[in-house]
């Protein structure tokens, strides 16, 4: 892969708009980025591998609980921050910012905000160091979109509960210690349940042959006749709420991250257009690129201010669910398409692994399914703003 020449583009000067520790926080992540991941993510990637040795970093720039409290071993930063950090490690790879975003707000989350003093003293500073890795259960075969109808299900017996079930398409199942699973109990209410590796019954298959975030580990968390020891499960919320506030954050991480793998590929479309020259003139100066270029940035800059708009709410506690998927499903829309025109700026050079492009178009072919599908948020802003709910 070429050497990483990222320059982030701000042509509104949202930077005025950050505090000098949301400068800090940012510069930090996106220094790391070009120093380790960049050189490495590629040969990741192309062997559809995690790559492992980035963990002890991502814990260090805080992107394992950046807003989870630093009693619990978080970095205690607000939600700009978060978002920043998400933003950077997108830049670099959106399977990086998945494997952040999921222990960030799907497992770390649940635990600091359902979870009692003991569950949070145990797992959460395990989590922050990224000595342990974590994983989030809900979507299973039968139930993606619609994950209240799921079959996952647990009993009480006595002195455990009984687990039993199956979840797919889960990120760093293969690898995680610990999964918040989302199950029913015989009631039929939603509870998390912290399943532990090594727990007789429980395993992980990894899921093979994607062509989409192939540098994050994916698979299925399968429950057979699993004993949870009842101290695992989260007491302090139940109902299919639960897993969707969680949601809400890791959405909220996706929105800045979506801008991320948007900014690379304007900076790398940027860059070869004023490079490569056909016909005796840069490609740059010929009016369909510009226009390519030109629409490009001015994406980016709507959504880095909605972001940013969003983030401020988000600090007040004012944020909205319907809010979130507004941005998620706007940022990952903009990011695809400004991946898809990058590439064909680069020509055939675009498929190439020498730059960073094609990975990038293939992962968000993932980020704009998971986490709610691109359909499903125009939904919920739909019922938002008419008050009818299309679902059902
Ligand atoms: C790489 C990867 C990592 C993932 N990581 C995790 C994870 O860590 N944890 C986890 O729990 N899940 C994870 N997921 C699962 C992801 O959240 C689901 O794939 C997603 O919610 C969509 O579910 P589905 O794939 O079953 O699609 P479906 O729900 O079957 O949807 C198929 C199509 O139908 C459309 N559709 C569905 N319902 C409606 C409707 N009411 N109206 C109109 N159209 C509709 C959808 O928009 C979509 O286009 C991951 C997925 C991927 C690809």
């Amino acid at each position: 892969m070429k050497p990483d020449l990222f320059q982030a583009p701000d042509y509104y000067q949202l930077d005025d708009l950050l505090t000098d520790e949301h400068k800090l926080v940012r510069n930090t992540a996106r220094d790391w980025v070009k120093k380790y991941l960049s050189p490495i993510i590629e040969e990741y990637a192309q062997r559809s591998e995690f790559p492992k040795s980035l963990v002890g970093g991502l814990a260090e720039v805080g992107a394992f609980g950046s807003y989870i409290p630093e009693a619990y071993g978080g970095a205690g930063l607000d939600q700009i921050s978060y978002g920043l950090i998400m933003q950077e490690l997108e830049r670099g790879d959106s399977g990086i910012r998945s494997t952040a975003s999921v222990q960030t707000s799907l497992v770390m989350g649940p635990i600091y905000n359902y979870g009692n003093e003991e569950q949070r003293k145990k797992y959460l500073p395990k989590l922050a160091s990224g000595e342990w890795i974590g994983s989030f259960g809900l979507t299973e075969p039968n139930h993606g979109s619609n994950p209240g109808g799921m079959e996952t299900k647990f009993k009480d017996m006595g002195d455990h509960f009984l687990l039993n079930g199956s979840k797919m398409w889960i990120s760093n199942a293969p690898i995680c210690d610990v999964a918040v699973v989302w199950a029913k109990n015989e009631e039929g209410r939603i509870h998390g349940l912290l399943v532990e590796r090594g727990m007789k019954g429980f395993s992980t298959p990894e899921t093979k042959n994607k062509w989409s975030l192939r540098a994050s580990i994916t698979g299925e968390l399968i429950f057979d006749n699993v004993k949870v020891p009842k101290e695992n499960i989260l007491p302090n919320k139940s109902g299919l709420s639960a897993p969707l506030k969680c949601l809400d954050n890791a959405r909220y991480g996706i929105a800045w991250g979506a801008i991320g793998a948007a900014m690379d590929c304007y900076d790398t479309a940027l860059r070869y257009a004023k490079e490569r020259t056909q016909f005796g003139k840069p490609i740059g100066q010929f009016q369909l690129q510009q226009k390519k270029l030109a629409e490009m940035i001015t994406e980016i800059t709507k959504a880095q201010l909605l972001t940013w708009r969003l983030g401020v709410l988000k600090n007040e506690g004012k944020a909205t669910s319907a809010q979130i998927s507004m941005a998620k499903r706007n940022n990952v829309a903009m990011a695809l398409d400004i991946a898809r025109e990058a590439r064909q700026v680069l020509g055939a050079m675009g498929i190439s692994g020498e730059y960073s492009i094609m990975r990038h178009a293939m992962n968000l072919e993932s980020v704009v399914t998971y986490e709610g599908t691109h359909d499903v948020h125009l939904l919920i802003t739909g019922l938002d703003i008419t008050g009818l709910n299309a679902f059902k």
